[in-house]
């Protein structure tokens, strides 16, 4: 079954770290972007066809989950989130269990805004906390507070989900092991069904960087980002959320269907600005520029680019290389058989210094780090890339 993420690039202002496709909220914008989505959705055709771009839309392909992402997706307006969700249904052959996320900023919404998008057919809410510090918060340049965080999640509730999850970021500038600490119990009392820790990546010119400098913010060394990270997942192990990838815990059964999609050398199509997709061993890519889509789409003209299609080898290398996220590792022998290659006949003396190191265990047929592993896990997956 096919992943579909749909990008939804606008945000009420820009955060200081950020370096994803977004910008600033325009509603007569929005407006058309949404028309084009729903435009791009359904002339959606099989991309792996040489015919894709010609001719009236291939059969209905299965799919079992929908990701709003972004950007802000929960800048929509409910009945433009219903009206997406409706041309999905139209073009595709949707499970009726679908998992329908929208990552949502915890200012955006009221529980009377909830209840709409529950009744759209969202039926997980992924709010972008990052933070129960006000103070780490305002140096994000975040707009939302820990309190407004908090009702957020219990206006969820009360609306009906019962699929919440939590992103926080971690290793913050200023941020000690003690204040993140305390941002894992914060999480644990919210009680949500999933969560994701995110190291802060700052990208060369982020303003982040400069005001960093500039307040004399710095952040704690390696050796304390390595216990922050530890410490946090016992924590949640603690309290019955189980890691079952590097960044992701989950109550049972609660574990992101999307996400391990692209873990679990999965299918999915993107639709929107910069969307990727991967499709039949076929990998391309949007426009990146909002305009740029939107007149693409509205002309007719595919806005996919950069298709490549991949090698068994690139194939194989990526199963290694995201498989190895999960905790549970990935079935080398499996992969193997799926891409003709005898995975440790070809990498197995790479593979050796970390076995011995005890970042990897090989418990046949599966490969996988362990959590001391996780910690250097570029350093072991570069032998896949
Ligand atoms: S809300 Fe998210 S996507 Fe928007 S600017 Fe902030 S980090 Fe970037």
């Amino acid at each position: 079954m096919l992943g579909l993420y749909l990008h939804i690039p606008f945000c009420s202002s820009i955060c200081n770290y950020c370096n994803f496709n977004r910008g600033l909220y325009d509603e007569a914008l929005k407006t058309r972007y949404v028309e084009a989505l729903r435009r791009e959705i359904a002339s959606a055709a099989d991309p792996a066809s040489a015919e894709a771009t010609a001719g009236p839309p291939e059969p209905c392909a299965k799919a079992d989950t929908i990701f709003f992402g972004g950007g802000t997706p929960s800048l929509l307006e409910p009945n433009e989130v219903a009206s997406i969700i409706q041309s999905v249904r139209d073009r595709f052959d949707l499970d009726p269990g679908a998992e329908i996320t929208l990552e949502t900023n915890p200012e955006t919404v009221d529980r009377a805004k909830l209840e709409r998008f529950r009744a759209a057919g969202v039926n997980r809410i992924s709010f972008g906390v990052q933070s129960f510090v006000d103070a780490e918060l305002t140096r994000l340049g975040r707009i939302h507070s820990a309190d407004r965080a908090r009702a957020a999640i219990r206006d969820a509730r009360a609306a009906g989900f019962d699929n919440v999850s939590l992103d926080l970021m971690m290793w913050l500038p200023g941020q000690s092991v003690a204040t993140w600490l305390g941002n894992v119990d914060a999480l644990v009392d919210a009680a949500p069904d999933h969560a994701s820790l995110y190291l802060l990546e700052l990208y060369p010119n982020a303003p982040l960087k400069e005001e960093m400098a500039r307040a004399g913010w710095s952040l704690a060394p390696d050796d304390d980002a390595a216990e922050m990270y530890v410490r946090a997942m016992e924590i949640l192990e603690r309290a019955g959320l189980a890691q079952y990838e590097i960044s992701n815990v989950a109550r049972p059964g609660m574990a992101s269907r999307h996400n391990l999609k692209y873990w679990t050398d999965g299918e999915w199509l993107g639709f929107g600005c910069g969307a990727h997709s991967t499709r039949d061993g076929v990998r391309w890519k949007n426009v990146s520029g909002t305009e740029d889509y939107i007149s693409r789409v509205t002309s007719g003209l595919d806005p996919g680019t950069d298709r490549r299609v991949l090698s068994a080898n690139d194939r194989l290398e990526e199963a290694l290389f995201t498989g190895l996220r999960l905790s549970e590792g990935i079935d080398i022998e499996a992969a193997g058989a799926r891409y003709g290659r005898d995975v440790w006949v070809h990498y197995g003396k790479a593979l050796e210094p970390f076995l011995q190191e005890g970042w990897l265990v090989h418990d046949r047929p599966r490969l996988r780090l362990t959590r001391a592993g996780m910690l250097m896990a570029n350093e072991v997956m570069a032998i896949f890339v």
